[in-house]
């Protein structure tokens, strides 16, 4: 079943999901090479708490293989879902970042792709364009659209005109009282297809983009996402309550993007403004 949101609701998932850019303001100032990914993880777990949240991601999943930590942590040719580890960053690493805060009762959801240092071109060029996607994504999320109108949206811009891969096993999903509920937003449809939008919806719309091709295995924890080929794969992720003209994004990327452009060991080649649509 999709929930539309009533107002208090939808105030608690906005205060959630600007927690959850909170955090990553966090993580954004304290990139650099030569630190773990588990200090970055570390340190988002103990603000979310001292915020006083939960960790969406620690603990979830099946009994006996949960999610081991607060973020989850992709470097490189990981797509998602990467445990944070004693994995030293170093320059030229692109790194992305998803996290989850759960307070009085809801969740907000979502993620960022962080450059550290000298990031090859072919790989800011697909930052952009996934962030591009994305928001072309979200001015879809209209009362009487469809979700196959976002789906779209995000395989027009990053599969058909740029030629990435378009990861498939993956989705977005409606976010609320649980992490994942109805409906999955996928990356890759038709128009016109699949269920209707209503304004008061919140989704996660989260394309997961390659710089190669799009297929993927998992690693042998259960939960790590890898890219075959090896190349470099991107995720940035709102949390969007659906509208009555557009999507309206509930986390923001605003303190994230200057933050970004803050701390002299993150490359923001990026976040040039060129949408071509
Ligand atoms: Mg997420
Ligand atoms: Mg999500």
């Amino acid at each position: 079943m999709i929930h539309i949101r009533n107002k208090e609701e939808i105030e608690i998932i906005r205060k959630n999901a600007l927690m959850v850019t909170a955090t990553l303001t966090e993580v954004a100032k304290f990139l650099k090479p030569g630190i773990t990914t588990a200090s970055i993880d570390a340190m988002a777990e103990k603000f979310i708490r001292d915020n006083g949240g939960i960790p969406t991601f620690k603990g979830y999943g099946p009994k006996g293989n949960a999610f081991p930590a607060s973020l989850c942590i992709s470097v490189n040719a990981v797509v998602v879902h990467g445990f944070p580890s004693d994995y030293v960053l170093k320059d030229g690493d692109i790194i992305s970042v998803d996290c989850g805060f759960n307070r009085d009762g809801y969740h907000g959801d979502h993620a960022y792709t962080f450059a550290i240092g000298n990031v090859d071109e072919p790989t800011l060029e697909l930052m952009r364009v996934t962030k591009e996607a994305l928001m072309l994504g979200i001015e879809q999320a209209k009362d009487g659209n469809r979700v196959g109108d976002i789906s779209f949206a995000i395989e027009n811009h990053t599969a058909v005109k740029h030629g990435y891969g378009v990861v498939r096993e993956l989705v977005g999903h409606g976010v609320g009282a649980e992490l994942h509920e109805d409906p999955q937003v996928p990356n890759y449809g038709r128009r016109g297809s699949g269920k209707r939008l209503k304004a008061g919806m919140v989704l996660a719309i989260e394309p997961m983009i390659t710089l190669g091709k799009r297929d993927i295995y998992t690693m042998d924890d259960g939960w790590t996402i890898v890219t075959v080929d090896g190349k470099n794969s991107v995720h940035y992720e709102h949390t969007t309550l659906v509208g009555m003209d557009a999507g309206e994004n509930l986390s923001d990327f605003g303190p994230i993007e200057e933050a970004e452009r803050n701390n002299p060991e993150l490359n923001t080649g990026h976040l040039k403004k060129v949408i071509t649509s």
